[in-house]
């Protein structure tokens, strides 16, 4: 289920309920019912959406909702705070500060869209005037670093990787040297990805992390992996300190449920969203207008 469709079903049964004459437990049961199924088609985790349930129904007073007041307003509002509430972790990621080197590592499964990620995180700060570098310590994936090295000239932004070295510590190591030297102030570190959540793959992130101490773990996630969001995302969490999360592909047949997951999951907040294939198609990911949007 798309994001316009799951506003569309929300709305819809916001509206059927304050159709009723009388709105009663039985007729805001019904009411919820119809939203937890529109948030699990459209792949909010199980337990997020029976949480949110069970703070609705806490909130709604239905004694305030007997006695005239604009019903279908204060289900709405209640609605649309759980879901800010489910989005917002209460505390914003490390916030970089432009001419201060921070560095920035980039985790993730292959194919989430990490490479093209970085570049587009690299080419937005470069646009608001920083200094970018890009360091390619994925050495698993056969071109990696020639995807890398493609984007960045492109982009015309400094990167460092090698053909030969195959071990990502001493890339990544070397990479973050050289551009402190240079005093680029945002050093973004691509690191591998596998087809699954394995034990080398984590063990690698770990080792990276380990050797270049980011200041932020950025955990990017494919917006299309439905119910599987939260249990990837926790998985990553566990073995580095993701502190933020970016949601890829919510273009074409992208799902917002995986976002409310991942925030669940890693305690941290989305900062952005990839809308395309292209370096610019990449937004600041905004809590409000995005439930919003999911409400239709
Ligand atoms: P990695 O293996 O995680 O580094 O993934 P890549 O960066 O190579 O991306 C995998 C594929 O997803 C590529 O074909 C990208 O062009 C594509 N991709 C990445 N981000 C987006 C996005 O936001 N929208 C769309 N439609 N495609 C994307």
């Amino acid at each position: 289920m798309v994001l316009g469709e799951l506003g569309g079903s929300i709305s819809r049964a916001i509206q059927q309920m304050s159709n009723a004459t009388i709105i009663d437990e039985k007729v805001l049961n019904e009411c919820l019912n119809e939203i937890t199924r529109a948030l699990l088609q459209s792949d909010v985790q199980f337990k997020l959406v029976r949480d949110m349930q069970t703070n609705i129904k806490k909130i709604v007073n239905l004694d305030d909702l007997a006695a005239g007041h604009n019903k279908r307003k204060i289900i709405q509002q209640a609605i649309f705070n759980e879901l800010c509430k489910m989005l917002d972790p209460g505390k914003p990621s490390f916030t970089l500060k432009k001419g201060k080197t921070s560095v920035v590592m980039f985790v993730g499964l292959q194919g989430s869209g990490k490479t093209t990620t970085c570049t587009k995180y690299a080419y937005y700060h470069q646009k608001k005037g920083w200094k970018p570098a890009l360091v390619c310590a994925d050495t698993f994936r056969a071109g990696a670093f020639d995807q890398l090295k493609q984007n960045a000239t492109k982009a015309k932004i400094p990167f460092y990787g090698s053909y030969t070295e195959s071990d990502p510590v001493k890339i990544a190591v070397e990479g973050v040297e050289r551009f402190k030297k240079e005093s680029c102030d945002l050093i973004i570190v691509d690191t591998s990805g596998r087809h699954k959540q394995e034990a080398a793959l984590f063990e690698e992130m770990r080792q990276v992390s380990e050797a270049t101490k980011p200041d932020l773990v950025i955990f990017v996630m494919d917006s299309s992996i439905g119910q599987a969001a939260f249990d990837q995302a926790q998985a990553f969490k566990q073995s580095v300190a993701v502190g933020a999360v970016i949601v890829t592909k919510m273009d074409g047949h992208a799902k917002g449920g995986g976002a409310l997951s991942a925030v669940a999951a890693t305690k941290s907040p989305v900062i952005f969203i990839g809308t395309g294939e292209h370096m610019d198609e990449f937004e600041v990911f905004d809590v409000k207008p995005f439930v919003s949007r999911l409400l239709g």
